[in-house]
Order: C-alpha cells, then sequence, then structure tokens
C-alpha cells in the first residue's frame, strides 16, 4: 500500500475506506453492493476490521477476500493478537495470504467483553509488536504491515512520550506505516504527526477520519475511543442532535473542512471510517472533487455469498 519513504507526502490526495463485517448475510450482500459502488470512486485501498479475540475471523477473511479478488480493490486486513494463541494467529495469516490479501494492520487488540483490563493469553502476544515480529518471521516481506498509532496518547498509557517510543519500536520491528486514531483535532494531528518525524518515524502516517453519521453512534465511539472532541464542534453537534439529517449534514461539512485542513498541513493520505454506509463519506468524497470516476463492474451481482468462494 505505502513505500516506507513517506508516500503521504506526495501532494496528491488519498483516501481508504474501512468497512466492518456484517453479521447477516443479507448485511453482507447489501455491503456488496456499496462496495462495489464506492470502489468507483477509486480509493487508495479498503480495510476491513477484526473482531477482538478472532470473534469475526472467518467472516473478516471472506470480506478480505472479495474486496481483493472479486472488486479488484487493494485490501487491509486488520488482525489483532488478544485473546488469540498461535494457532489462531497462524490461521489469521493464513486466511489472508489465501484470500489474496497482501496488507495487515497489526494489532494488539482490546479487552475482550467482560474483561475491564487487557491480558495476554498464555503463550500468545502481548503487544501489537510482537504480531509485527512474527508476521515478518514467518512471511518475510510477503505483507505489507500497518501499525496503529494515538495522536492522544493510548488510553492504557499515561506517557505519551513512552507511547510515542513504543510506536518507534513496531516501525522498527517491521512496520511499513501508520494509521492514526480517530482525528477531530487537526492540530493534535499535525503536532503529533510532527513529534513522531522527530523522533525518527519516517513511514507514512495515515489520519484516521470518522464524518459523523448519526449522533448516537458518534458518542458512542468518542466514549469508545477516548479521543478529544474539539468544544466548538461538540456544541455544533449537541445544538442538532434531534434532527437526523442536520447532524449528517454537520458531520460532511465538518469531515470535508477537517480533510482540507488535513491537506493544508501537508497530509494526503485520509482513512475513512464508514461504518459500512455510502452516502456521508460519497458526500464528502464529492465536496472534495473526488466522487466516483470509473463505471460499475458489475461484479457485486456475481459475488458469492457467505462460505462461498471469492477469490
Ligand atoms: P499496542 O501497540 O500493543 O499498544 C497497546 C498499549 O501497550 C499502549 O498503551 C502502548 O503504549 C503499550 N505498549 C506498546 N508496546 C509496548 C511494549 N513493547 N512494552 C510495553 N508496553 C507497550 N481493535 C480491534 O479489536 N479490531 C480492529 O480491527 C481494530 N482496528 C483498529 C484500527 C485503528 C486505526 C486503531 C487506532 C485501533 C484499532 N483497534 C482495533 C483498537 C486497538 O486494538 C486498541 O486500541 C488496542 O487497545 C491497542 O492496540 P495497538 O495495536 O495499538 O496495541
Amino acid at each position: 500500500l505505502y513505500d516506507r519513504h513517506g508516500a503521504e507526502d506526495t501532494g496528491a490526495p488519498y483516501y481508504s475506506f474501512e468497512f466492518f463485517p456484517p453479521k447477516t448475510e443479507q448485511g453482507l450482500t447489501n455491503l456488496y453492493d456499496r462496495i462495489e459502488r464506492m470502489g468507483r470512486a477509486g480509493p487508495g485501498f479498503v480495510a476491513v476490521t477484526w473482531g477482538a479475540g478472532g470473534a469475526t475471523a472467518q467472516r473478516t477473511v471472506e470480506l478480505c477476500g472479495a474486496c481483493q479478488g472479486v472488486f479488484g480493490l487493494d485490501t487491509l486486513m486488520h488482525v489483532t493478537c488478544t485473546n488469540m494463541d498461535r494457532a489462531m494467529v497462524d490461521a489469521a495469516l493464513a486466511g489472508a495470504k489465501t484470500a489474496g490479501v497482501r496488507n495487515l494492520l497489526a494489532l494488539r487488540g482490546d479487552a475482550p467483553r467482560g474483561d475491564e483490563y487487557w491480558a495476554a493469553r498464555d503463550g500468545g502476544f502481548r503487544h501489537a509488536i510482537d504480531l509485527v515480529k512474527y508476521i515478518r518471521a514467518s512471511y518475510g516481506d510477503y505483507f505489507c504491515i500497518g501499525v496503529a498509532g494515538y495522536p492522544e496518547g493510548h488510553s492504557e498509557s499515561a506517557d505519551q512520550d513512552q507511547d510515542l517510543e513504543y510506536l518507534r519500536e513496531k516501525v522498527e520491528a517491521g512496520a511499513d506505516f501508520v494509521v492514526s486514531q480517530l482525528v477531530y483535532d487537526v492540530d493534535v494531528f499535525v503536532a503529533w504527526r510532527r513529534r513522531c518525524r522527530e523522533r525518527g518515524i519516517t513511514v507514512p502516517i495515515v489520519a484516521g477520519v470518522l464524518p459523523v453519521q448519526s449522533y448516537q453512534s458518534f458518542c458512542r465511539l468518542v466514549h469508545l475511543t477516548g479521543v478529544g472532541v474539539p468544544d466548538d464542534f461538540r456544541r455544533s453537534l449537541d445544538a442538532v442532535r434531534a434532527n437526523d439529517q442536520a447532524v449528517k449534514d454537520l458531520g460532511v461539512r465538518h469531515a470535508v473542512d477537517l480533510i482540507r485542513r488535513l491537506h493544508g498541513a501537508g497530509v494526503w493520505a485520509v482513512h475513512l471510517t464508514t461504518l459500512n454506509l455510502e452516502t456521508t463519506v460519497m458526500r464528502v468524497l464529492g465536496e472534495l472533487g473526488q466522487g466516483p470516476t470509473k463505471p460499475s463492474t458489475g461484479a457485486a451481482a456475481g459475488t458469492a455469498g457467505p462460505g462461498g468462494a471469492v477469490a
């Protein structure tokens, strides 16, 4: 997806889309239709999330296989090592390779549901760096590897400087690029990115952006991730919270403004969390002059359903 020498600094907008594997067959069919349409906007890549502990393993691999093999989109598979023993990690990596996926986002993951704190499973991996090392040791350069970075520091880390050092170590261990936690404050992101560069983290750093689609989902995600939201945006959102369409409109305006400011600061690679929805993200891209340019391939119609061969 990226070379290790700053491909995100080229001065050309670069967008990617993130999806999660739906729980139902109908949800998957609907998502395939959306991915087919959204793929016409020419995203740099699409990413598929991984349920902590491997909860979505099969569906994640299947969706990745469809994105890569059916829709021809460069695909990034998230994989966590929380609550996963070595055999599960091996199965995940082998699944990615069989699905034709060449890109992995190597993550630790969060505590399994019901556990307040995260703890390493016996014989498992403690931190994302262990997964990066394991992938490199097992597959050499076969996979392009991304890791997560936190402009405001990771929620469990009291020391932002130490957090940055751990990020540097993940890159030194073999990560090719960094995807950031969601950005709502451009100044915070830009300052963190500068500190990354000063510390010798030279690989591309992609800004994570979630255009607000509904007040409830936004509040839930902010709570889950602990990201800071600037007061003025929070106040504007609170003022329209009862009006779904006004929330969406504000979400689009805010995301467009945020991305323009990122571009102004020389940050060209933006990773858009879609929540599996199409309209808001496509409106954002349209306003940025990056709407669909390719004709339909009709690929979605032939996409295999759950359990089917997708490669
Ligand atoms: P790590 O890099 O291991 O860091 C976790 C904590 O340990 C931090 O506090 C860090 O400071 C500390 N640390 C790191 N290295 C060391 C070390 N060597 N020694 C001691 N301490 C260390 N979760 C999912 O379940 N599925 C997903 O698909 C998913 N996608 C994500 C995508 C992005 C872009 C981001 C930002 C997060 C995503 N997450 C996902 C959430 C992620 O799993 C959690 O934030 C998790 O708590 C940390 O993962 P990590 O890979 O950053 O962990």
